[in-house]
């Protein structure tokens, strides 16, 4: 047997695969509807099945009370080698289909792209591992190490109940190191393993004036106005390039030199993000742009009691409230950040308004060192599929399952993964899946096992 071999074995597999992404996309395993749990679970049995036919042993959904199901299956070929564990999720997020291009059940071939909700995030990402498993299985006599698998069907909910799966299964969990594949790749000829995550922190800011609503003819001009005195409020939390004040976080300006050049320009920003032209993405002055976008704090409106543009009327408003939501530095508290934002907030309200901060919920931002002979082992891995180095980088969203992973095994190094690309636009209209990735994705997964079977034995 050579590795040769079964890489071949692996790029043999692939086209199958794909199709069989096609079958995947088209249950409707969106785990925020609960009306759709019996969806979820379907998708649990076909991953089931697919994790037997690939070789896979003890495969079985995991059950807790109010939860939706996890798959896991296991190879132990020698209960003295290391063991790794692939992490994937086999929900999805819900696809509105008046904003798609295409049915987002129905997968879809676009030149180089497969279209469809799920496909990316996250259903080739395990659908990757399970091929390489496969090429091992097949040609390889088996997996260079021991190897389990573990889907989860509540990630896009915030895994609500992975703990609590970590808690009751704990064997499921059990291994040297763990590869979780749901991350992102600065491109489609780039991989890449990342090694932070903002955290998050919402709160609800209110503004009061008045009993009642009033007529802004009769009365405007006399009374303050809590819809115009809260967008005030906002303005002055960000500075005149949109950065929040008096919450800049330290960053390493060794770390900036690491992601020269990974920074999207103007045009990726309109191409990717559909930024319209005449618009200019955000000044970075002298950071790299991806510095705000993955380590720097952001603040977003993402919902007002302000009335909906058919519901106007000639009112000033009793009072007007907006939820915010803060993408915190990694290495920064949601509780810090509270106190800054809160103290701000009190320090500048308009027109003498009544104020009320709600925080409801936080989470910090992590990041990590990766370094050590594992993440050697998936530097290897990457470059001989690649031909590029594996590149460090960032996620600016706040991901539960990962914060999760790293408070449960603190020492266990984590290989953050996957199969998205800067276009995949998982979560939003479109999702895609670029096939020449995949394909490079699978190749480094056999290497991985191969390499992490060397690093972890010594
Ligand atoms: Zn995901």
């Amino acid at each position: 047997m050579s590795l040769e071999a079964v890489r071949q074995q692996a790029q043999t597999l692939v086209p199958e695969a794909l199709e069989r992404l096609g079958d995947y996309v088209r249950i409707k395993a969106l785990s925020r509807d609960p009306k759709l749990a019996g969806e979820v679970r379907r998708m649990a049995e076909v991953a089931a099945e697919d994790l037997r036919a690939a070789g896979l042993d003890d495969v079985a959904l995991l059950e807790l009370d109010g939860a939706l199901p996890c798959v896991k299956g296991s190879k132990i070929v020698d209960p003295e080698a290391p063991t790794v564990l692939i992490y994937g999720h086999f929900d999805q997020q819900p696809a509105d289909p008046a904003v798609w291009s295409t049915p987002p059940h129905e997968m879809v071939r676009d030149g180089d792209r497969l279209y469809g909700r799920g496909v990316a995030d996250d259903l080739a990402g395990w659908l990757s591992q399970i091929v390489a498993f496969r090429a091992w299985s097949e040609v390889g006599g088996g997996p260079p190490l021991n190897v389990r698998f573990l889907l989860e069907g509540e990630e896009e909910i915030g895994s609500p109940n992975l703990g609590r799966f970590m808690t009751e299964y704990p064997e499921a969990f059990a291994a040297d190191a763990m590869v979780l594949t749901d991350c992102e790749n600065p491109s489609t000829d780039v991989a890449g393993l990342t090694v932070s995550l903002r955290g998050l922190l919402e709160l609800k800011v209110t503004v009061r004036a008045l009993r009642g609503k009033v007529h802004s003819g009769l009365w405007g001009g006399a009374l303050p106005d809590p819809a115009v005195g809260l967008m005030k409020l906002i303005a002055q939390l960000v500075d005149d390039e949109g950065r929040v004040v008096g919450l800049e976080h330290p960053v390493d300006p060794a770390w900036r030199e690491s992601v020269a050049g990974l920074s999207p320009d103007d045009d990726d920003l309109r191409r990717d993000a559909g930024l319209l032209d005449g618009v200019a993405g955000l000044d970075s002055g002298d950071r790299p742009r991806v510095e705000w976008m993955w380590r720097q704090p952001h603040l977003t409106v993402v919902g007002t009691s302000l009335p909906a543009l058919d519901q106007t009327a000639n009112v000033i408003l009793p009072h007007a409230s907006a939820v915010l939501s803060l993408r915190l530095a990694p290495g920064m508290t949601a509780e810090g950040a509270l106190e800054s934002l809160r103290a701000r907030i009190q320090a500048s309200v308009p027109f003498g308004l009544q104020v009320e901060v709600e925080p409801s919920l936080g989470t910090a931002g992590w990041s990590y060192e990766a370094q050590g002979p594992a993440f050697d082992a998936a530097e290897r891995a990457y470059k001989d599929a690649f031909g590029k180095d594996l590149v460090r980088i960032g996620v600016g969203g706040s991901i539960p399952f990962i914060t999760l992973f790293a408070e449960r095994f603190p020492t266990t190094p984590l290989i953050l993964n996957g199969v998205m690309d800067p276009r995949t636009n998982a979560h939003g209209p479109n999702e895609s899946l670029h096939v020449g990735l995949f394909g490079k994705v699978v190749q480094a997964n056999v290497n991985l096992l191969h390499e992490l079977a060397l690093a972890l034995r010594s």
